[in-house]
């Protein structure tokens, strides 16, 4: 049974999604059998991943609301190795579409559950709100992977994000857990990364992931190829810390 990760903070541009399509591609290389389910309308974890998003039959959005099978919308022919569940601007309906439905914050979770055999990890980047769209992406995950920067705002609605955490695991999904938080487009020249990042381990602990991905270009121009920073430039500094961090996960989930 897969191991299921959501992606997520409330603040955009944060990493979330790089972090997603790269762990993914990172995982994958590792031998292991990876879905990555793009559950935000902008669509870009399914851009990044080398799937045309205006090109769908099918995709998540279908998918939640009982209108297509997840494995008929499942794309196998990415740019990273792993399968991917691909979203576009349809999604953004789904928020209104799915308050009718029963059950609507599970939706995700019983789609998941018909294939979670065939994979090792499913991750899900979640859209840059607390909205239905990421409650879905908690209630079906096992874990939570938040992304942030080591600037002086980092914490700033950090509160929030664990506080809905909180909420989620009392009254929808007792599994779910703060699996970690991730330094990401660190800058080590930087005094104030150095002391926010100090900070972080004191305060977190072993909730803060070894690995540190820098702030590395290579990451940044791959999605203009179609294709995850880990796959374009395999030797870059952000590709082998994506790489990294996946090993770090592989060791995290054994003892799940
Ligand atoms: P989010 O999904 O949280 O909105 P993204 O992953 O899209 O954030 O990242 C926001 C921007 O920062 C994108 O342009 C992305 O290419 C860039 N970026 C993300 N991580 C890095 C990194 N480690 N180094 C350089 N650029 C990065
Ligand atoms: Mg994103």
């Amino acid at each position: 049974m897969a191991k299921i990760f959501c992606v997520a903070n409330q603040k955009g541009g944060v990493g979330k999604t790089t972090t997603a399509v790269n762990l993914a591609a990172g995982l994958a290389q590792l031998d292991q059998r990876v879905l990555l389910v793009d559950l935000d309308p902008q669509g870009n974890a399914t851009m990044g991943a080398g799937i045309n998003k205006s090109e769908l039959e099918a995709s998540v959005y279908e998918v939640l609301l009982g209108l297509a099978d997840i494995k008929t919308a499942c794309k196998t022919d990415g740019n990273g190795g792993f399968h991917v569940l691909p979203a576009n601007r349809e999604l953004a309906g789904a928020e209104v579409e799915m308050v009718e439905l029963d059950n609507r914050e599970k939706r995700l979770k019983d789609a998941l559950a018909t294939v979670d055999a065939e994979y090792d990890f499913v991750l899900i980047d979640c859209p840059p709100a607390l909205s239905m769209l990421t409650l879905n992406g908690l209630c079906a995950a096992h874990g939570v992977i938040i992304p942030m920067q080591c600037e002086y705002y980092a914490l700033e609605g950090l509160s929030d994000l664990v506080n809905t955490i909180k909420k989620v695991h009392a009254k929808l999904n007792t599994d779910l857990k703060i699996i970690g938080l991730l330094r990401v487009m660190f800058d080590p020249r930087m005094t104030l990364s150095q002391q926010v990042s100090a900070q972080l381990e004191q305060h977190f602990g072993d909730k803060v992931f070894k690995t540190i991905i820098p702030r590395n270009v290579r990451l940044a121009e791959a999605p203009s190829y179609g294709m995850p920073g880990v796959s374009f430039d395999p030797s870059s500094k952000g590709a082998q810390a994506y790489i990294a961090f996946g090993a770090e996960m592989v060791q995290r989930i054994k003892s799940m």
